[in-house]
């Protein structure tokens, strides 16, 4: 049987910076120390390869606990810690050079995700870290002084285990939420679960004739008069939901119940109604009356200008303080999220409280957990990603030291 200093559990964004920081802490120390990571599928770092649209938006300039959901408190201090310009640092350190968006988004120069994962698993085999995959690990069994890792048949043995093996979201990529499975026979519990980073459903009647359609919108979630929040940004429009940037900001605030929620799309923020309205009146045509596709055709694209006039009940004889003042407040019920396969991120997961601040199990010593298992979620702009890399280093490296340290490990 195998037998491991440290088993990583998921070879993703977390597991991957957890196995180098256990081997850099190893070297740092003088040890010689046994790490590998188990990856269920046939090769590690698949959703890293889909995330930003395959450019890998790997941290954000301006990460820090405010942007975050979840147990913040918890791991605000670590936060604080390692800002975007030590994950920046740490990537050069590993040879991949960085590039920065006027809005503080930081991807690989290249902007190639593939860049991210090759470099990772460079630096993984100089370190001689065994990437062991077709993997699954089924069954965390606690052992005095170690671990025994269940896959079917087959079982690896470890004294220190790092279960990185994300959430629920986007589960073709691997990430099926197992992970919960395998920690919740160890004492650890698991908040409500709800995909976030993720399109919003709404009447499928209202969005169909608008489906493809992109624009520039400020789009504000509320229930009852209340106001979740108002984000800007490009609203896209599906076959039954509304997508984008913005939208899936909105979306954390869904959870499973809708309750009488909606969005309203203000189609033009720069303007207010009466001057929008006076831009609508004042515009050149060729008889009294514009007929209605053209109402709104030279501010918006024509399909979206459409339906707003029919939103605003105006074909035949145009109210145009109605139409801009409906532009600005072009409603839309939510009904929900789409499912796991479309979310980016979990909402919800192991409670921080169940780990101390070096992220080791409160539940089980030598066991360390890191990156979307935790209960802790980010907005979109590389925050998810800047949590797996400063989560799993913490994690790595603390389990790597807990060897020497003269922890016992479990017990
Ligand atoms: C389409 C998409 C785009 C995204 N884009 C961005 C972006 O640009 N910037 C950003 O910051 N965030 C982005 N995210 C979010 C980000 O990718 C995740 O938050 C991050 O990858 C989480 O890292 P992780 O290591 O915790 O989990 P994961 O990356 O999900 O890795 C977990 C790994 O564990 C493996 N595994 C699971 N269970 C087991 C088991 N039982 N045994 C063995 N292996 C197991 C899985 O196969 C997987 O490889 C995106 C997400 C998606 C889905």
């Amino acid at each position: 049987m195998e037998s491991l200093g440290i088993a990583v559990v998921g070879g993703g964004a977390s597991g991957l910076a957890a196995a180098i920081a256990a081997s850099d802490e190893a070297k740092k120390a003088g040890r010689k120390l046994k790490v590998a990571v188990l990856e269920k599928n046939p090769r590690v770092g698949k959703k890293l390869l889909m995330t930003g649209n395959g450019h890998c938006n790997l941290t954000n300039r301006y990460a820090g606990p405010e942007s975050y959901h979840g147990d913040v408190d918890a791991v605000s201090a670590l936060l604080e810690r390692c800002p975007a310009e030590k994950v920046v640092e740490a990537f050069r350190s590993l040879g991949l050079l960085c590039r920065e968006t006027e809005e503080g988004r930081i991807y690989p120069y290249s902007m190639q995700a593939s860049s991210v994962l090759n470099v990772l698993r460079r630096n993984l085999e100089m370190r001689r870290v065994e990437t062991i995959c077709g993997f699954p690990v089924e069954r965390i069994e606690s052992l005095p002084g170690g671990f025994l890792l269940h896959s079917g048949e087959n079982c690896i043995c470890a004294r220190r285990v790092v279960v990185a093996a994300g959430g629920k979201a986007c589960p073709q990529s691997g990430s099926d939420g197992s992970g919960y499975g395998l920690l919740k026979p160890l004492g650890h519990s698991v908040t409500g679960l709800y995909p976030a980073l993720v399109p919003i459903r709404t009447d499928s009647k209202r969005v169909r004739p608008l489906k493809g359609v992109r624009c520039p919108a400020a789009a504000t979630l509320s229930a009852d008069g209340k106001t979740f929040k108002t984000v800007r940004g490009e609203v896209q429009f599906t076959e039954s939901a509304l997508s984008g940037i913005c939208i899936f900001e909105l979306s954390r605030y869904i959870g499973r119940s809708p309750g009488n929620m909606e969005i309203s799309l203000d189609l033009a923020p720069e303007y207010s109604v009466p001057s929008l309205a006076a831009f609508l009146r004042e515009q050149p045509r060729m008889a009294e009356e514009l007929p209605p596709e053209q109402i709104l055709e030279g501010a918006f694209p024509k399909s979206l200008g459409l339906e707003v006039v029919k939103y605003a009940g105006a074909d035949t004889r145009p109210d145009f303080t109605r139409i801009a003042r409906d532009a600005k407040n072009f409603r839309f019920p939510v009904l929900g999220t789409l499912s796991w396969p479309r979310a980016q991120v979990t909402a919800g997961g192991i409670p921080l409280a169940e780990t101390d601040a070096k992220l080791q199990s409160r539940c089980r010593k030598g066991l360390f957990l890191c990156g979307e298992i935790l209960n802790l979620d980010g907005a979109c702009g590389g925050f998810n990603l800047h949590w797996a890399w400063v989560s799993g280093t913490a994690a790595g490296r603390a389990a790597a030291r807990s060897l020497w340290n003269g922890e016992n490990g479990n017990g």
